[in-house]
């Protein structure tokens, strides 16, 4: 068998993999990305992803912004409890930024990455399915299957951004999980008032929902319990437009439309440590949150940014790429961010998710007393359009 040596192989060519791979492109590092699907159909992955105006710059960097022809700016985000009278108003003008954040289609995005990987001829193994990983001290080896032939390659640092499938091969990372008993139930809705810019992020005892705006209508995000998640996602559309009007409340006017309903089980589960010997995770990887205030991609994102930061500025790849010294530093990097946002999102679905009515009181006491504090305002924005350097 030949065996192709890279400085680095990329496991994983979602959203978060491809974005390493194009910061490397043009570095003079060779990289190698291994996807195991092809392009996917349209309507196979239909979650709607809120980028931060951070992850807007750095799409804009790796020149694919332009190419996402479809994004609907965020202005402001509403934030409102069910059950009491409180609510937050996060205005793009309290982060001093042109829009909080924008909506996109994750196919639209992974669509527009891929593009930009075919024009920067960056090196890409679609339909390559990673089988089995290990490394040595100054290797890794990378088992997969191409279209039935088993193949071979190595590098000096393998970066996974599979999602955290692969890791189950790597004795000494360890994942804490926790199954939040929730699932997101996903679908493109039209409202009889047209969207404005306005994100709502709604606080229930089942979890939140959030209809964000995408085109002229909205993007569904809708968390409901395990055990009636069947059933919501098989109600003919009247009967569902109408729970959803009695769960979300009047702000919209009635709820006129809804597309294809999808559903995702969500759960927490984080790596105490996101590196190992000659290998770095990034993305879901390292890190998988709950959608709540739409989080982890862009954190992903700033994983792949801030990896990259630290490949390119090696200064002699081939004692320093993949080391434990510059592998410590990319994790002492990431863990604050990291944490930070972990922490954020895991408080807010555990402390919003009750049906204590004196909690919920207090909780909504809480978001009025946010929205009279402007710096405290400016602090939560820029946190969560930047990370832990907001
Ligand atoms: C309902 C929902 C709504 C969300 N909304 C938002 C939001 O508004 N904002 C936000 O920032 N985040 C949001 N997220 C989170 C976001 O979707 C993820 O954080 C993001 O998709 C992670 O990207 P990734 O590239 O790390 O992983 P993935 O998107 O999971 O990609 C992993 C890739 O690895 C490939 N792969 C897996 N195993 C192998 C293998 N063995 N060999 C080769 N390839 C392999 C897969 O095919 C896949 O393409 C949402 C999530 C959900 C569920």
């Amino acid at each position: 068998m030949i065996i192709d040596h890279y400085d680095i192989v990329i496991v994983g060519g979602g959203p978060v993999g491809m974005a390493l791979a194009l910061g490397l492109h043009d570095s003079g590092i060779s990289s190698l990305l291994l996807e195991a699907r092809g392009l996917p159909e349209k309507d196979e992955d239909p979650r709607p992803l809120a980028l931060s105006h951070g992850s807007y710059l750095i799409l804009q960097r790796l020149k694919v912004w332009d190419k996402l022809i479809h994004n609907t700016p965020i202005r402001t985000i509403h934030i409102s409890n069910r059950g009491s009278f409180g609510r937050t108003i996060l205005e793009s003008q309290d982060a001093g930024v042109p829009a909080l954040g924008y909506v996109v289609n994750y196919h639209d995005l992974f669509s527009a990455m891929h593009a930009q990987l075919t024009t920067a001829q960056s090196k890409y193994i679609a339909g390559a399915l990673v089988t089995r990983i290990d490394t040595t001290e100054s290797s890794g080896n990378v088992f997969f299957d191409h279209y039935g032939q088993s193949k071979q390659v190595t590098a000096k640092l393998l970066v996974l951004a599979d999602g955290g499938q692969l890791t189950k091969q790597i004795p000494d990372i360890n994942y804490q999980s926790y199954d939040y008993q929730q699932w997101a139930v996903v679908a493109n809705i039209r409202a009889e008032n047209k969207q404005t810019g306005i994100a709502y992020e709604r606080f229930t005892p089942d979890g939140p929902v959030a209809l964000l705006p995408n085109d002229s209508d909205f993007s569904l995000v809708w968390t409901v319990a395990p055990e009636i998640v069947k059933r919501i996602t098989e109600l003919n559309d009247r009967s569902f437009l109408f729970q959803l009007h009695q769960h979300f409340g009047d702000r919209l006017g009635k709820f006129i439309g809804a597309g294809k309903r999808s559903a995702f089980p969500l759960s927490l589960k984080y790596a105490a440590s996101s590196v190992s010997q000659r290998i770095a995770l990034i993305g879901n990887a390292a890190q998988t949150l709950h959608p709540v205030a739409g989080q982890g991609f862009n954190l992903g994102l700033r994983d792949a940014y801030e990896l990259t930061h630290e490949i390119i500025h090696t200064k002699n790849v081939s004692q320093e790429l993949g080391a434990p010294t510059m592998l410590s530093r990319f994790h002492q990097k990431r863990q604050k961010d990291s944490n930070a946002v972990r922490i954020f999102t895991d408080t807010l679905v555990k402390l919003f998710s009750n049906d204590n009515k004196i909690l919920n009181q207090a909780y909504g006491f809480g978001l009025s007393t946010l929205d009279c504090l402007p710096p405290l305002k400016r602090f939560v924005a820029r946190r969560m359009i930047f990370g832990a350097k907001g």
